[in-house]
């Protein structure tokens, strides 16, 4: 072995070395070689976290919300010191730019925000002499021990749409981050510790498939968190569902953006460059088809030519880059592979991105901005989720074909309408099969006090991520009907309860 840094897990509030046992390599995007390795965790590590987190639940479930909370207010107190260190981390192993990084972070601490108020949230309802001598009310409690199972794409934010919430309501968390960019799950472990969190309450698992099985097949996981791709999303809901845990798992995208012809130009195609290729096109919400209304087609697709073929590409270290690398060479050659296939089936490549090299780092997964014109419904790189810097753009003649394509799609995260015009706004908006919708707004995150989740093939289960629905997926409600009885009962009633 070499002398890369090993990546180990977390559990009952330490590090855990298992050197000698399966490992993968993480590796520098743009640099494409490995930075470090992670440990991958057998089916006994995985049992021995779910353990550490039971064995902490009775106490943390008992500690009251607020002395929780107030571990969470220390917490956010030390991620906004450390923004820049988990920024680091993350265009370390994703690539991505480094302010994107410190925005992603900021993100996630919002959902810190929202935690620290969920006392507020946990206050059930109360209701005086429901029926002669008795009161009814209702409480929320936590589950006990709950996973979380992250994608890539969002290495610090995507884990804090969970966690903050689950631990706030008084869960204890396992949390299995992706192994392509293992190392900032440590630091969220090392800064809980160092706010106070009792040991076992969050732990972290690292590892692939084997890792993520152990959890949905472990009794003692009462519910499941997942984000990624469709097709393993799909797998995690089947399974978890069938073991009797309750599941949440949000998968993947095709987001559209339609511009009206009345729409402000500039301010459209600003935004479509931002959202088509901000972080290489790696995010959930990046907009990956841009669908053009009537004469808007020549003026949009001209100016995002121009835009496109000068975006800056570098290192996400340095300074003033646009856009990293991807993540992988598999995924760099994954995205070349569909731009090919969009040539062959007859889309009209505009800008093409492919064997891009990047000055000084020859070896990085770079790809350029890539623009397709007169897209087909019927071809590969509108059907497949490409998630990388490729920006389809699809001729239409009115806002109705629009609807009708979008909400023919089989996935529903994100849309956008670029248009002046409020009228057709707000149709789309009531029309379209989509869980969160943007009016001249290209990437509707919803913030921390909101909640996130697609619809259709973008989302399996109830519940949507973080914010009250957050809430609500961590916690089971639980109806209460109390008597203290000052007379002589009553005697049986074999009837029905009824209010006397
Ligand atoms: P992925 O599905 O490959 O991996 C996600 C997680 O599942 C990882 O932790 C991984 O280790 C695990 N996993 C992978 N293969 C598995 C298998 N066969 N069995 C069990 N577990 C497995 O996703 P990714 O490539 O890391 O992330 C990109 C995807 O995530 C894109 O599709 C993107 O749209 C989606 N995503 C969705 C959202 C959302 O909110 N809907 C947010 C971010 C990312």
């Amino acid at each position: 072995m070499d002398n890369l840094q090993i990546i180990g897990h977390f559990i009952g509030g330490h590090v855990v070395d298992t050197a000698g046992k399966r490992y993968a390599d993480v590796f520098n995007p743009a640099l494409g070689e490995p930075c470090a390795r992670v440990t991958l965790a057998s089916v006994d590590e995985v049992n021995a976290a779910v353990f550490a987190a039971s064995a902490a639940f009775p106490a943390w479930s008992a500690t009251p919300p607020l002395a929780r909370a107030r571990i969470l207010f220390k917490y956010l107190q030390l991620c906004q010191q450390h923004t820049d260190e988990f920024a680091a981390l993350i265009t370390r192993e994703h690539g991505k730019t480094f302010s994107d990084a410190q925005g992603e972070v900021a993100r996630g601490i919002e959902v810190v925000e929202f935690a620290c108020g969920i006392p507020q949230m946990l206050k059930g309802e109360f209701t005086d002499q429901i029926a002669r001598g008795i009161d009814a009310w209702s409480m929320r409690q936590p589950l006990g021990v709950v996973a979380g199972i992250t994608p890539f794409n969002f290495p610090v934010m995507v884990p804090m749409w969970m966690f903050p919430v689950a631990i706030a309501c008084g869960n204890t968390f396992v949390l299995k981050p992706s192994e392509r960019d293992p190392s900032p799950s440590l630091l969220h472990a090392r800064l809980l510790k160092e706010a106070g969190l009792p040991d076992g309450v969050f732990n972290v698992v690292q590892g692939d498939k084997t890792a993520v099985d152990a959890l949905l097949d472990n009794r003692e996981v009462q519910a499941i968190s997942f984000v990624g791709s469709t097709p393993i999303a799909e797998y995690i809901y089947a399974r978890g569902s069938a073991n009797g845990k309750r599941v949440q798992a949000l998968g993947g995208a095709k987001n559209h953006m339609v511009v009206m012809p009345d729409a402000d130009m500039e301010m459209a195609v600003d935004a479509l460059i931002g959202a088509a290729y901000g972080s290489a096109g790696e995010r959930c919400m990046a907009i990956s088809v841009a669908v053009a209304i009537g004469d808007a087609g020549d003026k949009l697709v001209a100016s995002l030519a121009e835009r496109t073929a000068r975006l800056k590409i570098a290192d996400g270290m340095s300074e003033g880059a646009e856009m990293g690398p991807v993540v992988t060479q598999a995924a760099r050659q994954r995205i070349e592979r569909l731009i090919g296939e969009g040539v062959e089936q007859g889309a009209t490549l505009v800008v093409d991105g492919r064997n891009y090299k990047v000055e000084g780092r020859e070896n990085g997964f770079f790809i350029g901005g890539t623009l397709f014109d007169h897209v087909l419904p019927s071809m590969s790189i509108y059907q497949e989720e490409i998630f990388g810097p490729v920006l389809c753009v699809v001729r239409l003649p009115d806002v109705g074909s629009a609807v009708e394509l979008i909400n023919a799609n089989e996935y529903g995260n994100g849309v956008a309408v670029f248009t002046r015009d409020g009228g057709v706004a707000r149709e789309f908006v009531r029309q379209i099969q989509v869980g969160m919708v943007g009016v001249n707004v290209p990437l509707p995150v919803p913030m921390a006090f909101n909640s996130f989740g697609g619809w259709k093939r973008s989302m399996f289960g109830d519940h949507h991520a973080y914010g009250p629905e957050g809430v609500r997926f961590y916690t089971r409600h639980k109806a209460v009907m109390q008597r203290w009885p000052n007379t002589a009962s009553a005697g049986v009633e074999f009837a029905f309860p009824q209010m006397k």
